[in-house]
């Protein structure tokens, strides 16, 4: 399974000096999905990582303790889907009241946010995304095999509570949703909150990650500039690698996240991941791992976990390896999205 072979040939991955600062981490807290997104989980996938195996809250916030030694002041809770973590919300509390977090965001796919987004909110969550592939209840079934009422409810509730940051995200698919494109936009501008558009990632083996249905930023925003004029946005929104731009006439704001297809992807690149059973992943397309298990059970060594953070800042890659036949070995909901 390869992705955009044919933008393989562009120049090789270089050694670029770039100067980042790693300050951002995102925490998967459980491997397990009440959907199935086609790029993401084979449908019939039900090879979770045991129970025992996923890290307690206990150790993710001793691992969040040491990584703020280490410079890391902003945290992302994902998965899997984090909403079915029993206990998400008072997790999400204990981190949010750390001394040295600055900001705590989740993502999710939004589907059990009618009943938890005021309970998070009250939690300390400020910053949410929401994947949202299409409008189109049909159309998001054959992607997702979900249903889309809940998760567009899930969006009005947070804009009605009042979630300071809320933005949407579409993952791209030629032949799957181009035609939502449009649509996602008009309901982002009713709603007045940010969309983003990602290019596909070769990060599970689902046969939907294959060159043909790859549909690449570039097309996408040309399809958007046929309609309305895009212009750049000066700033960044959040801690993210998206470009963004604004609808001149809307003023709706559009993030364009081109993993495979921008070439300087990785040069700001300020995170690191952790996964749901205790690994530290510098770089989302790059097998190296820290297994931060030996220092966390039997009992919690304080002091070896900073070492390893000093360990994986020093490795983390310049750049991923997603153009170079990148074949993953963990499917993305166990390394975290
Ligand atoms: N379940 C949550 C959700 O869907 O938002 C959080 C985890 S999910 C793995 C995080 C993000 O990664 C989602 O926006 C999802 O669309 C995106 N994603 C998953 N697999 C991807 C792939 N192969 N290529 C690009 N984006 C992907
Ligand atoms: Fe589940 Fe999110 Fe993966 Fe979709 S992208 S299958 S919602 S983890």
């Amino acid at each position: 399974m390869t992705l955009a072979s044919s933008i393989a040939s562009l120049p090789a991955q270089s050694a670029r000096p770039v100067i980042r600062t790693v300050d951002y981490l995102r925490i998967s807290i459980t491997d397990r999905c009440n959907e199935r997104c086609l790029y993401c989980m084979p449908e019939q996938f039900s090879d979770w990582t045991p129970r025992e195996e996923i890290l307690t809250d206990q150790e993710i916030i001793a691992i969040v303790q040491a990584s703020i030694q280490h410079g890391f002041k902003n945290f992302r809770i994902t998965g899997g889907e984090p909403l079915l973590r029993t206990g998400v919300v008072d997790l999400i509390a204990q981190i949010t009241r750390l001394p040295g977090v600055a900001t705590v965001s989740m993502t999710t796919n939004g589907t059990r946010l009618p009943e938890l987004a005021q309970p998070l909110f009250e939690a300390g969550l400020r910053k949410i995304n929401i994947s949202l592939d299409a409008l189109d209840p049909d159309r998001y079934f054959q992607i997702t095999r979900g249903k889309v009422a809940p998760v567009i409810e899930g969006i009005k509730q947070c804009r009605k509570i009042g979630f300071p940051s809320i933005k949407l995200n579409t993952v791209l698919m030629r032949g799957k949703n181009e035609t939502e494109i449009l649509p996602l936009i008009d309901f982002a501008h009713e709603q007045n909150v940010a969309l983003r558009f990602i290019e596909l990632m070769p990060l599970s083996l689902t046969e939907m990650l294959n060159e043909s249905n790859f549909l690449p930023i570039a097309e996408v925003m040309e399809m958007i500039r046929q309609k309305e004029e895009l212009l750049p946005f000066p700033t960044k929104l959040g801690f993210g690698p998206a470009q963004y731009y604004t609808l001149k006439e809307r003023g709706v704001k559009l993030g364009f996240i081109g993993a495979l297809t921008d070439l300087h992807f990785c040069d700001n690149c300020n995170k690191m991941r952790l996964t749901a059973d205790g690994k530290i992943r510098p770089c989302l397309g790059n097998h190296l791992e820290f297994d931060l298990k030996p220092l966390l059970r039997p009992q919690i060594l304080h002091d070896q976990l900073q070492e390893i953070f000093k360990s994986s800042l020093r490795e983390k890659p310049l750049e991923h390896q997603f153009r170079n036949q990148y074949q993953p070995q963990r499917i993305m909901t166990a390394i975290g999205g």
